[in-house]
């Protein structure tokens, strides 16, 4: 299937400017990212680290790769020279091995801390209490929290889903004055930068955005199904 270029100008007519789009394109030839590339599109999404790795250096330097899928820690180190925005972080000690890694690569490496949100089990992810305790953990100088990302859970009505989203949008909420009262303690929180909220997909980014997310994360609407 050829990219989609008349859906995904359709999709940015229906972004609010606060909105970020990043097109997932896992399973996909560099050539369709080009396609979107030349678009202007400079977001894209990828969940497997060996693709990524095989893509990268064949792709434009000015792409900002957002890595979305599990990241496991021994994979950290690939990543730590180039990626953008890392969405599934779901433990503190995968957080110290992007510290390490963004140390060694001499960059400040933005995360977000992914959040289990659906009702499958399947899915990854950190409860809330885990989250605020993270933040309050949370010491790097090269790792920056930039916010949260969740996955609501597959075909389930329209009600729950939203249900799910304005979780997440309460528990972001919270993170921001987490971040603020450590601001106003003088405590210096370089480390946390919460201004993302990564929820929403194909099937589900109108919903998404209407509940506050400031990142989606599209891929079967632009290329395809897989
Ligand atoms: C594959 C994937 C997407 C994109 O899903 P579509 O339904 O194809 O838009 C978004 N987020 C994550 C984490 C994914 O794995």
């Amino acid at each position: 299937m050829p990219v989609q270029l008349e859906a995904y100008h359709t999709l940015l007519t229906q972004l609010p400017p606060q909105v970020t789009l990043v097109a997932v394109s896992k399973t996909k030839p560099v050539s369709d990212i080009l396609a979107l590339y030349r678009e202007g599109q400079r977001d894209f999404g990828e969940n497997y680290v060996q693709e990524l790795l095989e893509k990268q250096p064949q792709l434009p330097v000015d792409i900002r790769w957002h890595f979305i899928g599990h990241l496991q820690s021994n994979k950290v180190k690939y990543l730590a020279p180039f990626v953008h925005l890392i969405h599934g972080v779901d433990s503190f000690s995968l957080l110290k091995e992007i510290q390490k890694q963004g140390a060694k690569a001499n960059r400040r490496l933005d995360c977000l801390l992914q959040v289990h949100i659906a009702q499958e089990e399947t899915k990854f992810g950190m409860n809330e209490a885990e989250v605020l305790q993270t933040l309050s953990q949370a010491s790097f100088t090269h790792v920056r929290i930039k916010g949260l990302m969740g996955m609501g859970t597959n075909g389930v009505d329209e009600q729950t889903q939203r249900a799910e989203f304005e979780g997440l949008k309460t528990l972001f909420d919270k993170c921001r004055s987490t971040e603020t009262a450590a601001r106003s303690t003088e405590i210096p929180a370089r480390d946390l930068e919460i201004d993302t909220l990564s929820m929403g997909m194909s099937g589900d980014y109108l919903l998404a955005i209407a509940c506050g997310s400031t990142m989606v994360r599209v891929g079967s609407l632009l290329f395809g199904g897989r």
